[in-house]
């Protein structure tokens, strides 16, 4: 795995929150995009190098809606960027983790991505990012 691709954080109110986040980086989102098979809304912040990813769930059976019923609002989730995810994923298979889905799904931002399931990961969400190459 290489670096920390994005910091996911789950929010109830992306008007808001953007707003917040746009307080607390000094920088404006860069992107907001819709994941209609996840039921989620995205929204993307640069820090310096570092990304952060909100998300606000669009549908009610959301993992976003589900988490924050649960959990409240906060960190969602890690992503890591991996050069090759299909290999990742079979190589964490190979350790004993869970693999939420075993075929590499298109994410937000122009991603392949796959979730390691937190039960497996210390309660941690575990996203593998692969850029798609255009
Ligand atoms: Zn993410």
């Amino acid at each position: 795995m290489n670096k920390i691709e994005h910091i996911g954080i789950a929010v109830k109110d992306m008007e808001t929150s953007n707003t917040l986040f746009e307080k607390l980086l000094g920088v404006s989102n860069y992107k907001m995009e819709e994941v209609l098979s996840e039921g989620v809304k995205t929204s993307f912040f640069m820090a310096g190098p570092n990304k952060i990813e909100l998300l606000e769930a669009t549908t009610d059976d959301s993992a976003i809606a589900k988490f924050i019923a649960k959990k409240g609002e906060g960190i969602h989730h890690i992503a890591f960027d991996v050069d090759d995810i299909v290999a990742e994923i079979a190589r964490l298979k190979q350790e004993g983790f869970v693999i939420l889905n075993e075929t590499p799904k298109k994410g937000a931002d122009n991603k392949l991505v796959a979730f390691v399931h937190p039960k497996t990961a210390n309660g941690v969400l575990v996203e593998l990012c692969q850029e798609i190459v255009k």
